[in-house]
């Protein structure tokens, strides 16, 4: 037990600590069975060009747990990249959008599409990754090019020599990169020049400061994201666009390609079709 610093109260035990305790293995538990039980399904949200074509999907997967319903990524994937659980979900999730990327090849008006697939760090360091990567395209016959991996800043935290050396390794698979949620973590605008991306994503955070399509002192990370960008021969997308506003403002700073609740959310890949189809 621990005696609390600077009162009397002596505390044997937490109740709220044992809730806590038993849900996290109550959920990891079921994160395990869902992969088999087969409860995780992909989404996928477009991302159109200033003109609205749609150039590309970014795959965002979802579980639909029997009991407790629609889970979101963002509650279970920070638990999953505790352990190798990550590892399982992650080479499910790229699996499947290799597969969805062979389907729409029968397609001619989707066999374009690019899929973008978010990837956990500790997925992206696995000693294997880039076989499994180079199993997958060879098993689903996908032209590498049209899938991209999303990574983010906490990838160079450990080492920057290693992060460049694998990401060089798997783009020699044709495979492309983007940094997600660019300039929200620790990382510093120089590693962009060191970091082999073909793509860079302008964070919803800095995208919602501007809701009315004024600029916001923030507004200057954003102009100099995009010019970074540009200087490195790097593609830009801005995500979380909800109003014209926004879209105005990322054109009249130099950024062409949006993500976001304006156009579409995440869907299923039925209702995703359906959408594009009726444009
Ligand atoms: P992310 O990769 O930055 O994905 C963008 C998130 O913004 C998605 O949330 C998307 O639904 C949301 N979003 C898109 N447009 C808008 C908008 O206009 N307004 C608002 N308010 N939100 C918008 P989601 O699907 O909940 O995913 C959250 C995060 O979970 C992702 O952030 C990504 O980091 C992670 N994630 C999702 N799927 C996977 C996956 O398959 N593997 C891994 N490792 N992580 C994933
Ligand atoms: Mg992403
Ligand atoms: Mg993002
Ligand atoms: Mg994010």
């Amino acid at each position: 037990y621990a005696k609390q610093a600077g009162g009397s109260e002596v505390r044997f035990f937490d109740p709220q600590m044992l809730a806590e305790v038993e849900q996290r293995f109550e959920l990891e538990q079921a994160i395990s069975r869902a992969l088999v039980a087969d409860e995780f399904m992909l989404f996928y949200q477009p991302q159109l060009t200033e003109a609205g074509q749609v150039i590309a999907v970014e795959a965002l997967i979802r579980w639909r747990h029997p009991q407790w319903g629609m889970i979101s990524p963002a509650y279970f994937i920070p638990l999953a990249e505790e352990s190798s659980q990550i590892e399982a979900i992650g080479h499910w999730v790229l699996q499947q959008a290799c597969l969805q990327l062979q389907r729409w090849q029968q397609q001619p008006r989707l066999a374009d599409l690019c899929i973008s697939v978010n990837i956990s760090v500790r997925q992206f360091y696995q000693p294997d990754f880039v076989r499994l990567m180079s199993d997958l395209l060879a098993r689903y016959q996908v032209d590498p090019a049209q899938l991209t991996l999303e990574l983010t800043e906490s990838l160079v935290l450990t080492d920057l020599d290693d992060a460049v050396h694998r990401m060089q390794q798997l783009k020699a698979l044709g495979l492309r990169f983007a940094m997600d949620d660019f300039g929200t973590g620790y990382s510093s605008l120089s590693y962009l020049s060191r970091l082999p991306f073909d793509e860079v994503k302008i964070d919803q955070h800095f995208v919602r400061q501007s809701e009315d399509g004024e600029k916001t002192r923030d507004w200057a990370i954003v102009e100099a994201i995009i010019g970074i960008a540009n200087t490195f021969g790097m593609a830009l997308v801005a995500e979380g666009v909800e109003t014209e506003a926004q879209r105005q403002l990322l054109l009249a700073s130099g950024c062409y390609c949006f993500q976001g609740y304006l156009f579409a959310k995440p869907q299923a890949v039925a209702d995703f079709e359906s959408w594009f189809s009726q444009r």
